[in-house]
């Protein structure tokens, strides 16, 4: 039953209005070692990718192979699998904001986003935070829009990369990988990176934005929201994705957006998936998660749309700020989902010649 609902999300995900989208032959669907199909799309005439050599322990988490990387332009559970494993790999340290293993998560961030040609958004990916005691960096890239007048406008597509470093041992565990906290949302915003750094179908300009020290009080989303207001960008939107690993349970909606009552960024979002993506939790209303996660800097400077994307609820993950939070307990194809079902929406925002995301 579960393979059947598999694939129906599949079908689902690859009948979403992109004019990208051609009928897939079942050869083109990545399997997984599983033989879970991973919502991957390949377009024939496609430019090739290349697969992004990327490093870390691929036997962790539920994908252990990355031998069958093909030339995609969708996500996939392999491709989510092997991003996931190594931001949240021991190796990272549980990527502490100043500390040595951050260091390696924004080199590969960085490595990232050349291989699927985001430009830097400063003189270099790196926006160094003019608010933290140790030094930290913003990873910040950008993607031109192709319509010459749209592409002075901006989407602004986030997630922080940091994490809280090391805790006290339980079970001789003292790394907390932040797996769900925020490798996740990383991952997302980088399979967004790849996707559109090769299909180009962006008429706005889309900057992809890795924040760091959003553990120590949404200091690197305060430092470059400040910074692009002050150099009068003209930001139309933000979107911020924020522990998306596991899937909500029992929902008649796949995320939620914090803010949801704020704007019609739901129903927008709903209309260009062709199904009820985006839905209303009423914890994140009663916790005001809006003004916990690094969406509300962008909110508080610019005043305009920007809301977390979010499938933690507090009931189903366990491990939030803990050192169980590790990618073996990721849900690798619900990830690819999440990303392939935001390309059809974000394309449709970026492409619309209207602003039409309002706050209400
Ligand atoms: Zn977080």
């Amino acid at each position: 039953m579960k393979k059947v609902f598999q694939l129906i999300i599949v079908l689902l995900v690859f009948s979403c209005g992109s004019t990208q989208l051609q009928q897939t032959k079942p050869e083109n669907i990545v399997k997984g070692p599983d033989g879970v199909k991973g919502g991957v799309e390949v377009e024939e005439e496609a430019p090739a990718i290349k697969d992004p050599q990327i490093p870390g322990d691929s036997q962790a988490g539920t994908v252990s192979s990355k031998t069958e990387t093909p030339n995609m332009t969708y996500s996939s559970s392999l491709m989510v699998g092997e991003l996931m494993n190594y931001l949240a790999s021991d190796e990272l340290q549980g990527r502490d904001s100043g500390s040595p293993g951050i260091e390696k998560a924004a080199v590969y961030i960085e490595k990232i986003f050349k291989e699927n040609k985001i430009d830097p958004y400063f003189t270099s990916y790196r926006d160094t935070l003019s608010n933290f005691q140790k030094t930290a960096y913003n990873i910040v890239g950008v993607l031109e829009g192709t319509d010459a007048q749209l592409k002075n406008e901006f989407i602004l597509i986030g997630a922080h990369y940091d994490h809280i470093g090391t805790k006290q041992p339980i079970e001789g565990d003292t790394i907390a990988n932040g797996a769900n906290d925020n490798a996740a949302g990383t991952t997302t915003v980088l399979e967004l990176a790849r996707y559109f750094g090769n299909s180009k179908t962006n008429k706005r300009s889309l900057v992809f934005a890795l924040f760091s020290a959003e553990e120590k009080g949404l200091l690197g989303s305060k430092h470059l929201a400040k910074k692009l207001k002050e150099q009068e960008l003209d930001l139309y939107a933000m979107f911020n994705f924020e522990m998306v690993g596991v899937p909500l349970v029992g929902k008649d909606y796949l995320v939620y957006a914090s803010g949801y009552e704020r704007s019609n960024m739901a129903d927008i979002c709903n209309g260009y998936a062709g199904e009820n993506l985006v839905g209303f939790l009423p914890t994140a209303k009663e916790f005001n998660l809006f003004m916990r996660s690094d969406n509300y800097p962008f909110h508080n400077e610019f005043a305009i749309p920007s809301q977390t994307f979010s499938t933690f609820d507090f009931t189903n993950f366990d491990h939030y700020h803990k050192v169980g939070d590790e990618a073996s307990l990721m849900d690798f194809e619900h990830m690819a989902i999440v990303v392939n079902k935001f390309i059809p929406v974000l394309e449709g925002i970026a492409n619309n010649p209207q602003k039409e995301i309002k706050y209400n």
